[in-house]
């Protein structure tokens, strides 16, 4: 089953994605948008959503395969463009509470400019 496909008014991405909030987009398309976030924890760090609210990764299915396919596709494209590809990168969706999830909109974070720790705090 798949989840919510319109967008929630309520929701911050989504009302990003819709463009009524503004933010610096660095990707768009009929799936996807990728912005970089506010507070930047990396040199490079953008956030890449879907354009349907889907609250978080526990709610994909099987059917959203071709969604990830493109939004892993853009996140590779852009740490490409961004010149993080070579050294590496960190690519993390947060999932509830004690996952450090803040907005309830499902997003993975492209980070990169900097080496990271493993595991993460
Ligand atoms: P998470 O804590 O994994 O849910 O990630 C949410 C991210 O959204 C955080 O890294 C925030 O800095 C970022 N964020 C919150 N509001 C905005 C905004 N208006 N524009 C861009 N990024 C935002």
């Amino acid at each position: 089953m798949t989840t919510e496909t319109r967008a929630d008014p309520d929701c911050l991405f989504c009302r990003i994605a819709a463009g009524t909030i503004p933010s610096d987009i660095v990707h768009q398309d009929d799936l996807i948008v990728a912005f970089r976030d506010i507070a930047p924890r990396a040199p490079t760090h953008i956030l890449l959503i879907p354009r349907r609210h889907i609250p978080s990764a526990a709610e994909l299915t099987e059917a959203d395969g071709p969604l990830l396919g493109r939004l892993f596709g853009v996140a590779a494209d852009l740490a490409r463009s961004a010149g993080i590809a070579h050294d590496g990168y960190r690519l993390v969706s947060n999932v509830g509470r004690w996952g450090g999830q803040t907005v309830d909109h499902l997003h993975v974070h492209l980070m990169g400019g900097r080496a990271f720790d493993w595991p993460p705090g």
